[in-house]
């Protein structure tokens, strides 16, 4: 009875102070369960924490249900190194997440070099799912704010509400970069561009931008169209001179042999 007494007069007071935490409360709120969002939680649960993963979709790692348009990944997959060092080993593949888990390594997913997409997504899931991790799906959060109390609150697309100490952002980059071109919305973006070649047989197209999404477009219709030709406001960046990953891949970069050959491209 005494120990009743005791919580109901701590609740009041806690109350009376505002610290009161609501049933939502965590103490860890990652929004986003893609590859950010899902190492984040990995950590965060094998250290104990009071911790949840919110995320909009009804799975991990949607992105990749989406990107790249081609389905077929950059990143590589590389299986065999001649070593047995498994940090070496580890440097050398581009797509698993750390984990304690041997299982879940995207290298035992596919014998691909360049990964299709929904391997990886197939692969993101089993981690979220092996290793227990807490992802709440099918919420979209909005609304991020710093209470009085330091506190940060937050709602779902229900409106209920979520209390946080911290919050981790790993929302990713969703927005397409769209460009003041004047007419532009005549022309097709990247995120919303068929996979139909039917759509690009005996046209001519023009392809705005020379990165890999540019590049990625360009080899995947070249053998349907009269010719593709390509514009930026720069020169080519081409990885292999300058060593950056996010410049155009070799493996995105086949329209330059037809360029080189005169083949109308
Ligand atoms: C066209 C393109 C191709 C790419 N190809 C490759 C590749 O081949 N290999 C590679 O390694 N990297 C590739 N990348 C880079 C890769 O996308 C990112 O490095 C990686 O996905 C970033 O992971 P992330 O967890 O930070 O974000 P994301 O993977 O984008 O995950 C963010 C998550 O947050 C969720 N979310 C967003 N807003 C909310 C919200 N309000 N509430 C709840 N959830 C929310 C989203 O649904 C999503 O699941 C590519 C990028 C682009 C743009």
């Amino acid at each position: 009875m005494l120990n009743l007494f005791c919580s109901v007069l701590l609740l009041l007071l806690l109350s009376v102070s505002g610290k009161v935490k609501s049933p939502n409360y965590k103490e860890y709120c990652v929004i986003g369960a893609g590859p950010g969002g899902l190492q984040m939680a990995y950590f965060l649960h094998n250290a104990a924490r009071n911790y949840i993963v919110f995320e909009k979709a009804d799975k991990a790692g949607s992105f990749y249900e989406i990107y790249p348009i081609h389905q077929k990944l950059i990143s590589i997959n590389k299986r065999y190194t001649d070593r047995t060092n498994k940090e070496f080993n580890f440097r050398h593949d581009w797509n698993s997440l750390v984990s304690h888990d041997e299982s879940l390594k995207m290298t035992k997913y596919t014998n691909e070099f360049f990964p299709p997409a929904d391997t990886l997504v197939q692969y993101l899931n089993d981690f979220a799912t092996k290793l227990n991790l807490k992802i709440q799906y099918n919420s979209t959060m909005h609304d991020v704010m710093k209470r009085d109390d330091k506190l940060f609150q937050m709602w779902d697309q229900h409106d209920n509400a979520y209390t946080c100490k911290y919050v981790i952002m790993a929302t990713g980059i969703a927005k397409p970069n769209i460009p003041l071109i004047p007419g532009y919305e005549l022309i097709e973006g990247y995120e919303n561009l068929s996979t139909n070649l039917s759509q690009f047989m005996n046209q001519n197209v023009l392809v705005i931008g020379r990165g890999n999404a540019g590049h990625e477009t360009a080899q995947y219709i070249y053998g349907v169209t009269n010719h593709v030709h390509m514009m930026s406001r720069s020169r080519n960046k081409l990885a292999w001179a300058t060593h950056y990953v996010g410049h155009v891949r070799a493996v995105n970069n086949a329209l330059l042999d037809t360029y080189h050959f005169n083949s109308l491209d």
